[in-house]
């Protein structure tokens, strides 16, 4: 796949795209630029090329086949849609002001959470949190794992009863 002017390679993850400036760069992972997907939105422009358009900027990619357009496109869309579910979990949780600081260290943005301790953390203590075993706290991403985020278990972290938690 190419995109503007220069070649360039593009890998789709979770909820980024990742755009590489040659197939070495892809190989070995270094990445020129990541776009988050929350802050999305995909146009198709012809058969072979579609737009993906952020706030910043907006990045044009043409592929070779029809088929391979069409591809991107839906992995692209799909991607979207995970990210900006995602995206309001976090928001949802923050929400809560005592969700917005981590529980052990004070750390501002927590984006981790022991979900049988039910507590907001940040990235640093959730490594301490996940050495001690999942025995004793089963740590989660807020923005990562979305599944394990069921409505029910962001209502109690909702204002009112943000500590409570059924596990
Ligand atoms: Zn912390």
């Amino acid at each position: 796949m190419r995109g503007e002017a220069k070649d360039v390679c593009g890998r789709l993850a979770r909820r980024q795209v990742y755009l590489y400036k040659s197939e070495e760069d892809f190989v070995v992972g270094v990445g020129t630029t990541s776009i988050d997907m929350n802050l999305g939105n995909v146009k198709e422009v012809d058969k072979k090329s579609f737009d993906l358009t952020t706030p910043y900027r907006t990045f044009s990619f043409i592929t070779d086949h029809e088929q391979e357009r069409r591809e991107w496109v839906e992995a692209m869309k799909q991607s979207i849609t995970c990210a900006l579910s995602n995206y309001e979990v976090a928001q949802r949780i923050w929400s809560e002001e005592s969700n917005r600081t981590c529980a052990d260290c004070g750390a501002p943005k927590p984006d981790w959470a022991s979900i049988n301790l039910c507590v907001v953390i940040c990235k640093k203590c959730a490594g301490e949190h996940r050495s001690l075993g999942p025995s004793i706290s089963k740590v989660r991403s807020l923005k990562m794992d979305n599944k394990i985020w069921t409505e029910e278990l962001i209502e109690v972290r909702l204002p009112g009863s943000s500590i409570l938690c059924e596990y």
